[in-house]
């Protein structure tokens, strides 16, 4: 059960709440329609959970709808999101039918919704190509980028592309994600939600209880990285990191993390990371399920430093929930960590597991500056991070889309 828009107020203050029901009367019912490819696991399902709820608060006509598909398409969609951000991957023209014919069955599921809607959020690559299927569409189709896609394997954008240009805009989360596009682009930063079972306050109780459920011990610092088993999240890189620190200080490590189900290499990565972890009993590797929000969240709480040592990464939501904790982030200095992680400030951004380790140490011997940088990173993730900013952005990007321009003026 979401939290209604009042009940930000305490968080985010009165006129930020103001704002959003102004400009939500501009909007009332318009018919928005998000798609995307899961209900469960990531970052883009975790923001439209409680969006889509807010936005019909707002007086919108707000609907999420999820693709279906076998376990091929999502095997050849992961090949496409890891192509589009510079593996190089090979799909062949038969993979590209399925992709094709998945997409088609589902627009035949989804046909009345979207001809309908003022306006469709076509969410990353593998719900992309229904927008060619919808030939009597009425809205606006605006595809919204979550990934790094600033320097793509080309044959994969190559046949992306053509599939892209067909909407009237897109939305990427930083500027060096924009490509060279024939439509307007927009720069929105996803956020997350303050009151979410993920990020709600926590009673201590709690958090002692996740901690006992996975024998941590209270007296030594704890690492925690929270992440998909993605190639990208490198969290072999993590253990190299944990293991160089273990050398000169009692440290233990989590890394928690479950499958989304539009992810099927996620088997694969986990064997490598219980590889290289070994029989270490100080290197807890959790697999969560689905639901696991709360545990999430007091794992974050617990931490001493959140890891989020990811070599490619749209934006990680997990740096943004550990900052909103009070906890100083060692992000690896790519994608949207730049943008999230303040270096020096709020935490550090590293480009290697030694760059990880020596952070690591440094904080581990200064510990003032954790909590120095911890209360900066809540403040920062307060200003700049949370839903109530996001929300104001897409309405704003909505009237945008909806409202003829005046000469050069845009009556928003
Ligand atoms: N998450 C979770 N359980 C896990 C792993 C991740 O609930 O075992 C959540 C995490 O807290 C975050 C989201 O899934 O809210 C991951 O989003 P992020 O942007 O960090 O990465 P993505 O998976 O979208 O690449």
């Amino acid at each position: 059960m979401s939290a209604t828009l009042s009940s930000y107020e305490a968080i985010v203050g009165s006129a930020v709440i103001r704002q959003l029901r102004q400009l939500g009367e501009k909007l009332a019912g318009t018919r928005i329609v998000h798609v995307n490819s899961t209900r469960e696991g990531g970052g883009v399902a975790e923001i439209l959970e409680w969006m889509t709820p807010l936005m019909t608060e707002l007086g919108l006509k707000a609907s999420w709808e999820v693709i279906h598909g076998s376990g091929r398409f999502f095997e050849i969609t992961k090949s496409i999101h890891n192509g589009l951000q510079g593996y190089p991957v090979s799909i062949s023209g038969k993979d590209w039918k399925i992709y094709e014919d998945v997409n088609a069955r589902n627009f035949e599921r989804l046909r009345p919704i979207l001809e309908e809607a003022d306006i469709v959020f076509i969410h990353d690559p593998q719900p992309a190509h229904l927008l060619r299927l919808c030939e009597h569409r009425k809205g606006k189709w605006i595809w919204r980028a979550h990934i790094d896609i600033s320097h793509p394997h080309h044959p994969v954008w190559k046949s992306l592309r053509p599939v892209v240009e067909g909407y009237d805009a897109s939305i990427f989360s930083m500027p060096e994600f924009a490509r060279s596009l024939r439509h307007p682009q927009f720069l929105v930063p996803p956020s997350i939600d303050p009151l979410s079972e993920k990020n709600r306050d926590l009673e201590s109780a709690e958090v002692e209880a996740v901690r006992a459920e996975f024998g941590l011990d209270p007296s030594r610092p704890l690492l925690v990285q929270i992440s998909r088993f993605d190639r990208f999240k490198d969290p072999v890189g993590v253990v190299a990191a944990y293991r160089m620190v273990r050398k000169v200080a009692p440290v233990q490590l989590v890394l928690a993390g479950g499958a989304a189900t539009d992810d099927p290499e996620g088997k694969e990565i986990l064997d490598d990371v219980l590889e290289a972890a070994g029989n270490d009993p100080d290197i807890h590797v959790l697999l969560l399920p689905h639901d696991s929000h709360k545990t999430v969240n007091a794992l974050q709480r617990l931490a001493t430093i959140i890891l989020q040592k990811s070599t490619r990464e749209g934006f990680g939501l997990t740096v943004t929930e550990g900052m909103w904790k009070g906890k100083p982030v060692i992000g690896g200095d790519v994608g949207g960590i730049r943008l999230q992680v303040v270096n020096h400030h709020t935490g550090f951004l590293v480009n290697t597991p030694e760059g990880a380790a020596h952070r690591i140490r440094y904080l581990l011997h200064h510990r003032d500056s954790i909590d120095r940088m911890g209360t900066t990173a809540r403040e920062f993730v307060r200003e700049n991070f949370l839903l109530t900013r996001h929300i104001r952005e897409y309405l704003t990007l909505m009237l945008v889309t909806l409202r003829p321009t005046q000469g050069n003026v845009i009556e928003v």
